[in-house]
């Protein structure tokens, strides 16, 4: 053990079950070795939900995880992060006041507000969260997007899904909308870029916002992939393209495919598209066993800001400045979206 593995040890000795560290799959091996529960944005909301004990959260991921692991728990505990500048750019690409023209343009049409459901992925911001809450929406996951569009479709209510256009179109996709019962609002443009007729025909209109990490990967990486490894078996992340997620035999969430991967039968060859560091985790441990093969190398940039030298040092000294505070306005509505979802 090296002297920050030791400094890190030793501070969390010290704090015993006071504090606990969430970190997500897509953090270093030099971060992750420090985690007491490592998840997807849907399994570390689930553990700081049911999380009692501890005074103070460590949160090792982006901004938004933080923020929903300050929402889900009780007000006494706080959340702190190693890093305050670990944001997620698809976070940042809706904001409340355009989710609300946006809420506004669409419920013009298709029999107004009460015929629509906002749903808003977690990888979100607190008050886009909370603006979804407020109108009755839900939160959702890539690991639940499915159940969660169900819901509101069985419900007899269209989708405003945000922030993620290609994990909207996606999951539409696996519930069997046609595309011409789908549109793609861009907040750029006037109406979305959207027609009143489109806007009365659609069951689920998607925000235009994109993952650049999972964006990266092309149909051209697929044909390669399958030209090189015969039987080979591709999956990829649901915020994938959709032309990638057709030509793969299968998307799911980061827990999905680490379920799939530790699943498959000895010997397998798996193609993966998500972000790297996960990739090569899984590769090296399943050495020997089966081939895992990243269809490219795309890292999140933001995820790999923490680190483990950050987190001795919150650790030791709890900054004020890195604990995360969601407004008190923010908090009830956001919650409402998000119990939602863990209730699926
Ligand atoms: S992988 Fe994509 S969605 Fe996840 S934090 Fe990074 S930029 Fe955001």
């Amino acid at each position: 053990m090296d002297n920050l593995s030791e400094k890190i040890s030793d501070l969390r000795r010290s704090w015993g079950s006071r504090v606990l560290i969430l970190a997500h799959h897509y953090q270093t091996d030099a971060v992750l070795q420090h985690a007491d529960a490592i998840g997807d944005s849907l399994e570390l909301a689930r553990r700081a939900a049911s999380e009692t004990k501890a005074e103070r959260i460590a949160f090792c991921g982006v901004r938004f995880m933080a923020e929903t692991a300050d929402i889900l728990t009780a007000p006494q505990q706080r959340v702190y992060v190693p890093d305050t500048e670990a944001l997620c750019p698809m976070a940042a690409m809706a904001d409340a006041a355009e989710a609300g023209i946006a809420w506004k343009t669409v419920t013009r049409y298709g029999g107004g507000p009460d015929a629509w459901r906002p749903i808003v992925y977690v990888n979100s911001t607190a008050e886009v969260k909370a603006f979804c809450g407020h109108h009755g929406g839900w939160a959702c996951t890539s690991g639940n997007a499915t159940a969660a569009f169900r819901h509101a479709l069985d419900d007899g209510r269209r989708i405003l899904f945000l922030p993620d256009e290609h994990l909207g179109v996606n999951t539409a996709r696996t519930l069997g909308i046609p595309d011409n019962q789908q549109a793609i609002y861009d907040p750029a443009l006037d109406n979305g870029g959207l027609s009143p007729q489109t806007l009365d025909t659609a069951r689920v209109v998607v925000w235009k916002g994109y993952c650049h990490v999972h964006t990266a990967f092309m149909a051209e990486q697929i044909a390669a992939v399958r030209k090189r490894y015969a039987g080979v078996h591709v999956i990829v992340h649901p915020e994938c393209p959709t032309n990638v997620v057709a030509l793969s035999d299968e998307s799911g969430s980061t827990a999905r495919i680490i379920e799939v991967v530790r699943n498959a039968p000895p010997d397998s060859i798996i193609a993966i598209g998500t972000e790297a560091r996960l990739v090569r985790r899984l590769a090296r441990e399943q050495q020997g066993q089966r081939t895992i093969i990243p269809l490219q190398d795309s890292i999140c940039p933001n995820m790999s800001r923490n680190t483990e030298s950050k987190l001795a040092t919150l650790l030791d000294l709890w900054p004020e400045s890195q604990c995360v505070n969601v407004h008190e306005s923010l908090r009830e509505p956001a919650r409402l979206a998000l119990e939602r979802m863990l209730a699926v």
